[in-house]
């Protein structure tokens, strides 16, 4: 005979009362080291929600372990960082969305030093007065660039912001139309113009600009030349565009600062490591410009800031500027920028310490035997329950760096047997760590440039995990 369901009044009579279940989990390890208001959040939920499954007629257990169990899981959730470290496969090294730059070691021993225990953040110790935030960092960047001044603000957006401000703020500034970038993240020049207080003076064309169009454009009314550096895109074909030199040329005989905004700043010369040139700082230093903005996480591999250096005419300004109390760096910034910093007095050491410089610089004999261990852990992983193989891709430096540029590399491409690859993906994501690799031609694709030591191992377990 079938069992009607017991009348509904009854079931919600029998429901536990909140005291009840929570001084049961004041003794329930499912709840250790969870905080009381927590808990009892969590069991006013499990509670409420079986009564709404009583109340819409779906079958609901109210036993007090059932009740227990689902405030355990709801507590469990709230205890789970939001944000959290997982495994870049995709190869791209500064992404955006993954975090950009790692941070090296010494910058991380920097922070935790610094961070953990009082410093001398603003206090110069030879007299005991007030000292210079940015003291820590100054000369080492002048040392690196060959500027005669430095500092650093929150990021390059910010750097941008606070230079246009301080340099032309109810002026105009001059740039080309074909660098009226678009970054991502809503970061757009002809924006930042307008929230700086200056105004935008396009000249040129998209494809060509020539310096008569700067001359020409230049008035009273001129506060800035400004020339951007196209990180993300570029325009090829029937192009040209003005040199920095050539724009500090016309700056200085009108008497007019000119700022580049460099975005992706490197401290070392790419080329001298098989990759293409982007500008080093110190060659647009030595090109004349008047100030350089760049960023912390991008090619520099360091914490998220942004560098302005100059002159010291114009960086006293911008160092002057109120705005910079509300751009300040702060002091887990300057510790982990100063030890970043630092190995870039050696080149050598930098690429080897610096994971960005690193990734980027790792050879394709390395990426293909890097490739072949990967193979051989997934393969005792995940046995026969998938197509396994390694394939010559390319790999993309990312975060506003070598716009175009591909880098050579060996991935391993799987295809699970037991589901699609688009069902792969998403349990990757969903795992703790989660994994982030890219598909192409129905293949999960794992690039080796991107993982770190011993996340090989980690990868094949998790790929066992969810395929076996
Ligand atoms: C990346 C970039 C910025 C913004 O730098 P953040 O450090 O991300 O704030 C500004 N300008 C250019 C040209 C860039 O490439």
């Amino acid at each position: 005979m079938k069992q009607s369901m017991p009348d509904k009044h009854l079931q919600l009579k029998s429901l536990p009362g909140v005291d009840h279940i929570l001084a049961l989990a004041e003794t329930d390890e499912q709840f250790t080291r969870m905080p009381r208001s927590l808990i009892l959040e969590s069991v006013r939920r499990a509670i409420d929600n079986t009564r709404k499954q009583i109340l819409e007629d779906k079958p609901a257990i109210i036993t007090d372990e059932a009740i227990l169990k689902q405030a355990a899981r709801l507590a469990g959730q709230k205890m789970k960082n939001r944000l959290n470290p997982l495994i870049n496969a995709t190869g791209v090294v500064l992404h955006t969305n993954l975090g950009r730059a790692l941070l090296c070691r010494d910058a991380l021993d920097n922070i935790m030093a610094v961070s953990s225990s009082y410093s001398n953040l603003e206090l110069d110790l030879a007299t005991g007065k007030r000292g210079i935030r940015y003291a820590a960092i100054e000369e080492l960047i002048c040392e690196l660039t060959g500027a005669q001044a430095a500092m650093a603000v929150n990021n390059n957006a910010g750097a941008v912001l606070l230079a246009l401000n301080t340099l032309a703020q109810g002026r105009q500034v001059i740039v080309s139309r074909g660098e009226l970038v678009e970054i991502g993240g809503s970061f757009r020049i002809p924006d930042v113009m307008i929230k700086s207080g200056c105004i935008l003076k396009e000249v040129g064309t998209t494809n060509r600009t020539h310096p008569h169009d700067y001359t020409h454009a230049i008035t009273e009314e001129t506060g800035l030349l400004l020339k951007v550096h196209t990180s993300n895109y570029k325009i090829e074909g029937f192009t040209t565009s003005v040199s920095l030199k050539e724009l500090v040329g016309i700056g200085k005989s009108h008497d007019i600062p000119v700022m580049e905004d460099l975005g992706s700043g490197t401290l070392i010369d790419f080329r001298a490591f098989g990759l293409p040139s982007e500008p080093p700082v110190f060659e647009q230093v030595a090109s004349g410009a008047d100030v350089v903005t760049f960023s912390g996480d991008k090619l520099l591999g360091g914490p998220q800031a942004g560098i302005i250096v100059g002159t010291k005419h114009y960086m006293d300004q911008i160092k002057a500027n109120p705005l910079t109390r509300a751009l300040r760096i702060d002091k887990m910034t300057l510790a982990g920028l100063e030890a970043t910093l630092k190995l870039y007095r050696d080149t050598l050491v930098a690429v080897e310490e610096i994971p960005t410089l690193k990734m980027l610089t790792l050879s394709y004999e390395q990426l293909c035997s890097d490739a072949d261990v990967l193979f051989s852990l997934v393969t005792e992983a995940v046995g026969n329950q998938a197509e396994i193989a390694l394939a010559d891709m390319a790999s993309r430096p990312g975060g506003g760096s070598y716009p175009g540029l591909t880098l050579p590399t060996r991935c391993l491409t799987i295809r699970p047997k037991t589901m699609s690859v688009t069902a792969l993906d998403k349990k990757l994501r969903a795992f703790d760590p989660a994994v982030m690799g890219r598909i192409e031609d129905d293949w999960f694709i794992i690039d080796p440039r991107t993982l770190q030591p011993g996340q090989n191992k980690i990868l094949a377990n998790i790929l066992k995990k969810l395929i076996d």
